[in-house]
């Protein structure tokens, strides 16, 4: 008979760790040394939006402590479940900017592409949270007729979105970029993805291999709220895709009892910077419905965003935006006044 531990291999592939994320809330509290009891919150176990989160980005929560910045982003509340004013389904006007299925043109000159419904993670305050992704993204192959609307002097940038595109395996990751670059237009691909940080084993040789030698420059922006996602091997798989001659930047969501203090945000940026990853936006939370408990207010966003001005260099200071339905771009907090 084969031993038990023979049949796994050893180092399992990152589809299988993938697999065996937390999606139950008992098992992560359990795991984690936690008292459901004596949490300071309802959690709700049935939401539409079900808890997920990996072993890897749970192995950087605090054991015991309920308040821990990294459980924060992943805890279904009850609360979330609240009708607040101000708050929809589609707060960013995704709808809006359809062109066609999977594919979404808000600014000039780039396109976006929902490439998959899948997360390894599932945050909570997730602007795509509610989003139809059953009818709106792409199928395996890019149809005659979304290549056709890619294909166009205007768009020179294509954007890889989801869910989380890095959730695709290299197959159709492959596949996907092989029929991007044959657009005559396209200058750059950017890849929207929280997955070398979540799931660090995503980040393959066979992946940084595709990158390396797509023919285009590619950036990954990453998304990283608090200084405690980043550990030894979120740094060493970052070092690889740099070195592949991928451009790394972060996009934070401000995020109420989680980064909303100029230390924490100050240590956010210096530590991805020392990891090769350039702070590029601190986002001001979407309205979506469920994570009004997250806001941050606006009077406080722009003390932050001073209090950072005054001790980071100017290149580590990432831009502080909103984002609005229907405006052409990300709008600097200080210019927005609602
Ligand atoms: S990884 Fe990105 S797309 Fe997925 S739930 Fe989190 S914020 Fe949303």
């Amino acid at each position: 008979m084969i031993p038990r531990s023979a049949a796994i291999p050893k180092t399992p592939s990152w589809q299988r760790q993938m697999a065996r994320s937390f999606t139950r809330l008992s098992t992560l509290l359990e795991w984690l040394d936690i008292d459901r009891q004596k949490l300071p919150f309802e959690c709700d176990d049935s939401s539409s939006f079900p808890l997920r989160v990996t072993l890897d980005f749970a192995s950087r929560m605090r054991n015991g402590d309920a308040g821990d910045p990294l459980l924060q982003q992943v805890l279904p509340l009850q609360q979330e479940s609240a009708v607040v004013d101000g708050y929809s389904q589609d707060p960013v006007g995704d709808m809006n900017a359809a062109v066609s299925q999977g594919v979404f043109q808000k600014y000039n000159g780039r396109a976006l592409l929902i490439t998959t419904a899948a997360c390894a993670i599932h945050c909570r305050y997730c602007f795509r949270r509610h989003f139809p992704y059953q009818q709106q993204h792409l199928e395996q192959q890019l149809c005659d007729q979304t290549l056709e609307k890619l294909n166009v002097p205007d768009i020179s940038e294509i954007i890889l979105s989801g869910g989380d595109p890095l959730t695709l395996n290299d197959q159709r990751l492959a596949q996907l970029l092989l029929q991007l670059k044959q657009l005559p237009y396209l200058k750059r691909l950017r890849i929207h993805t929280r997955m070398p940080v979540i799931l660090p084993s995503r980040v393959t040789p066979e992946l940084v291999e595709m990158l390396r030698t797509f023919p285009l420059p590619v950036t990954i922006v990453l998304h990283i709220n608090h200084p405690n996602e980043l550990d030894k091997r979120v740094a060493t798989v970052l070092h690889q895709l740099r070195h592949s001659g991928t451009h790394i930047l972060n996009q934070a969501v401000l995020l109420k009892g989680i980064n909303d203090s100029s230390g924490v945000l100050k240590e956010l940026c210096e530590k991805s910077f020392d990891m090769g990853v350039l702070p590029y936006y601190v986002h001001q939370l979407d309205k979506v419905h469920g994570s009004a408990h997250f806001q941050v207010s606006r009077e406080r966003t722009l003390e932050l965003e001073e209090q950072l001005r005054k001790t980071l260099p100017g290149y580590l200071l990432p831009r502080f935006v909103t984002e609005i339905a229907g405006e052409n771009s990300k709008v600097p907090i200080n210019l927005f006044n609602h």
